[in-house]
């Protein structure tokens, strides 16, 4: 391994050389089944077809332009997008950060255009993580990604999602901009947040004039077998809303989707990005949207999550030495196990498993969006002999 890379990552020891829908393949041709999916981000697998063909036939017209010029595939998108959610306007960057820093952006910016600019504070909460530039990090809820980076930015507040009577009362200081919440926690370790609480909370937000942000980066586009997490409850759409991961089906692309109202204040020249919305990803990303936004692969998150769920519930009642709880939403899972996580993603690879990290010790399944009742139970075979290893290992 070379030490020229910034050991940031802890990075498995192995390699592959292709993939094609739920499997990757080492060059030696050792197949492994993958349930981690670029973390949540190639929806519809490995070299997709149609989405191959989106890449390569924009590859010969045209690569990048800039937005100072018309870009045909970001308008087809944009209105695809507000078509199926509650926003109307939408913004194009590269990443899941950036979407976040533009929801932050447009949050901020509308109370100080509406002659509020003492309104900055950003509600945010403990487990969550909403990416990793320096207005990202300030919004999650995990310390450790702050450290050592200087002072906490001002106007970033942090709660947990248990304490009520707290977040009522940040929501109504004077000095509120915005609430941002993951539907689902990804990273923090696939925990659903019930529809109850995230009506509650659109309820207080809208009455004291504050903006709702949703970070549906991992769990928006299909994830939970709706199109986006918040949609599985009335009531509770968001004002702004960020999404990025499989938008583009593994292709770099990210979207901050907003009202007219919220996206007011985001006029010429207070935002921008070189790369955001490029022909590339817009090609790609309008191809992937097609596909996941088809009912039949929602129904198919819907049925396959709930084959996988049950059967690692029942392997936690086989193995309560090895696994506490099964959680999170549709193809969203975590398994939060009682061993080791990190050891028990490399037993895993022993059985030819991929599958994810995440916070309170769990490991998640984020197989893609088509992943078939075979690849499940093939997924569960294995993830059951894992189980088996582990045990094996403790004295
Ligand atoms: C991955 C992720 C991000 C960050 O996205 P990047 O593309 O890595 O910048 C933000 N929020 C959530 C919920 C994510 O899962």
């Amino acid at each position: 391994m070379s030490d020229a890379l910034m050991p940031v990552y802890n990075r498995a020891p192995v390699v592959f050389d292709r993939g094609k829908g739920s499997w990757l393949y080492t060059a030696e041709g050792t197949e492994y089944l993958d349930c981690v999916a670029g973390i949540a981000t190639n929806g519809l697998g490995h070299a997709h077809p149609a989405l191959v063909a989106a890449l390569t036939e924009q590859a010969g017209k045209i690569w990048h332009l800039s937005n100072v010029f018309r870009v045909p595939g970001q308008e087809l998108l944009a209105d695809k997008l507000t078509a199926a959610s509650f926003a109307d306007i939408v913004f194009f960057g590269n990443s899941g950060s950036e979407a976040i820093e533009c929801a932050i952006k447009a949050a901020r910016r509308y109370h100080s255009s509406r002659g509020a600019p003492e309104r900055i504070d950003i509600i945010g909460f403990s487990g969550s993580f909403h990416g990793r530039t320096y207005g990202a990090i300030n919004a999650s809820g995990n310390p450790t990604y702050l450290e050592g980076f200087g002072p906490r930015l001002p106007g970033f507040v942090q709660l947990s999602p248990d304490d009520v009577e707290a977040i009522r009362a940040a929501i109504y200081a004077p000095t509120a901009a915005a609430l941002i919440v993951e539907p689902v926690q990804g990273e923090g370790g696939a925990r659903a947040l019930s529809g109850e609480w995230l009506r509650q909370v659109r309820d207080w937000c809208t009455d004291a004039g504050i903006l709702l942000i949703h970070d549906e980066i991992q769990s928006g586009m299909g994830r939970t077998g709706k199109l986006f997490a918040h949609q599985w409850f009335d009531g509770c759409a968001p004002d702004i809303m960020a999404v990025a991961k499989a938008l583009g089906g593994g292709f770099p692309v990210g979207a901050c989707l907003a009202t007219k109202e919220a996206a007011a204040a985001m006029t010429f020249g207070a935002h921008g990005s070189t790369f955001g919305g490029n022909p590339l990803a817009m090609a790609v990303a309008n191809t992937a949207f097609a596909l996941i936004a088809d009912e039949a692969t929602l129904a198919n998150v819907r049925t396959v999550a709930e084959r996988l769920s049950n059967g690692l519930a029942a392997i936690a009642e086989r193995y309560p030495d090895i696994v506490v709880d099964v959680r999170g939403k549709g193809l969203l899972i975590g398994v939060k196990m009682v061993t080791n996580n990190r050891e028990f993603m490399a037993a895993a690879r022993e059985q030819l498993l991929l599958v994810a990290g995440g916070g309170e010790n769990c490991v998640r399944l984020l197989p893609p969006l088509n992943f078939s009742a075979a690849e499940a139970d093939e997924a569960l075979r294995r993830f059951e002999a894992t189980c088996a290893a582990v045990r094996a290992t403790l004295a």
